[in-house]
């Protein structure tokens, strides 16, 4: 009895020491799992937080000269006169704050392009003129560099020659951005761990990528690369394959010469499809002729270009929508012209005129210095611009002897001016802070008063 108890209580002694053997095997596998749960949830969290806070994919939008009377003048140019309101534009859509765009202190306040444009690719403020280099003339890493450096497929998609002020700043360096032919023959000479700065490069520049001194549009496709030289042949270029496109001698022509008044669209639309890859894509396009428009004071060109950067932005903005791992940053890299929507004390901004147009006002203005006899000219000028011209008007274009076509462009953009009530400052730029738009992922750290070196920065952050 005594034996068969103590039996028993053993037998209990040694189950309640099982159980609690088990209780404690439970609660180490309990703490091990939750810990090993937490830790899967930590990644998973810290993944989904980087997946929300950095994009796959950046597309960097720069409008040369576009200070906030482009893209408020836009929106009176683009309102609908048969409805009651104003349409909001993608300019107001997007907006999300404003840049300043100073240079480096020896250049003052007023910021030239290729400054400006290295502050935008480094986050490094420079010397007027100066291209992806610091005050000292020493290269500063772009944002096309850290990307390609990154495994990142990269691009540009500009209206200029690819190696203007722009462009030129995020595929490469030096000292002037006046040395034009160094300037593209560096961007084939320039490899970044081996490979080429920009696996797409859009714009004009046969001038100097097809010089007799060097060819280096063969040597870009030597080395691998399509080439075509028309817009319309972009849609057939094999996906994937690194892609160079020149479509005209210097800069392409005003969008108002092409026959639908658009080219930056093609050419975004084809650098994305281009660049699309498992990694992500870094593209700097830029609309670059607003600035030309308001160097040269033609608020007609200035509005159409305007408006083919507004496609092109409604497009980036769909697509951003089917691919919400894309961050899309707009912003200019100074104002240009001095652009006034009013003059001469009246309140009146009037740009409908400019919608009447076939024609820039430049071309306009070829086709009246064609013209020997003047009473012919002032016909032709009523017919081009489709009005009736007041004597004091036919006089003024009568009384232009010469074949002289600055003074045949300077009448018609002034009888534009007069039209639609624009005023302007300067011929040169002006040192207004700047429009940013943003969508897409880590959209809202673009918000509110940035410089312009902080976008560079904020950008170059996401690239790892
Ligand atoms: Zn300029």
């Amino acid at each position: 009895m005594f034996v068969r108890n103590l039996l028993r209580e053993n037998d209990l002694h040694r189950m309640r020491l099982l159980a609690d053997l088990i209780d404690v095997t439970m609660f180490l596998v309990d703490r091990i799992f939750m810990k090993k749960l937490a830790a899967a949830w930590l990644c998973l969290f810290s993944a989904s937080v980087w997946a929300e806070t950095t994009p796959k994919n950046i597309i960097f939008v720069i409008s040369d000269g576009m200070g906030p009377a482009y893209t408020t003048g836009y929106r009176y140019f683009a309102d609908d006169p048969a409805t009651k309101e104003v349409e909001e534009t993608v300019f107001d859509r997007l907006y999300v704050g404003s840049a300043s765009t100073y240079p480096a202190p020896v250049s003052g306040y007023v910021t030239d392009s290729a400054a400006a444009a290295t502050a935008l690719s480094s986050g490094v403020k420079s010397y007027n003129g100066a291209i992806g280099v610091d005050a000292d003339k020493q290269p500063v890493q772009t944002l096309l560099e850290k990307a390609k450096a990154a495994g990142y497929k990269t691009g540009v998609a500009v209206t200029s020659q690819i190696n203007h002020a722009t462009p030129a700043a995020f595929l490469t360096h030096n000292e002037s951005r006046r040395n034009y032919n160094a300037i593209a023959d560096s961007i084939f000479d320039q490899r970044v761990n081996g490979q080429f700065t920009a696996d797409v490069m859009l714009g004009g520049g046969w001038l100097y990528f097809q010089r007799k001194d060097r060819d280096i549009v063969q040597q870009f496709k030597d080395a691998g690369y399509t080439y075509v030289d028309k817009i319309d042949q972009l849609p057939s270029v094999k996906q994937g394959s690194p892609l160079l496109g020149l479509f005209a001698e210097i800069g392409l022509p005003w969008a108002l010469d092409y026959p639908q008044k658009r080219r930056l669209l093609p050419l975004a639309e084809a650098a994305v499809h281009q660049l699309e890859n498992d990694k992500g894509f870094v593209l700097m396009i830029e609309a670059s002729q607003v600035d030309w428009a308001g160097h040269a004071n033609d608020v007609a060109a200035a509005m159409v270009e305007m408006a083919d950067l507004s496609d092109t932005l409604e497009w980036l903005e769909a697509y951003v929508d089917s691919h919400p791992d894309t961050l899309l940053v707009v912003t200019a890299d100074h104002s240009t012209g001095g652009l006034t929507l009013a003059r001469d004390g009246e309140y009146i901004w009037s740009p409908e005129f400019i919608h009447t147009l076939d024609q820039s006002p430049k071309t306009i203005a070829d086709e009246l210095g064609k013209i020997d006899d003047a009473k012919k000219r002032a016909a032709s000028a009523e017919k081009l611009l489709k009005v009736e011209l007041t004597k004091d008007e036919k006089e003024s274009l009568e009384a232009i002897t010469a074949k002289d076509d600055k003074a045949f462009y300077a009448w018609v953009k002034h009888y534009i001016d007069l039209k639609t009530h624009t005023g302007w400052t300067t011929d040169g730029h002006t040192a207004v802070d700047v429009p940013v738009l943003a969508k897409g992922v880590a959209a809202s750290k673009f918000a509110g008063n940035q410089d312009n070196t902080d976008l560079a920065k904020k950008l170059g952050s996401f690239i790892q």
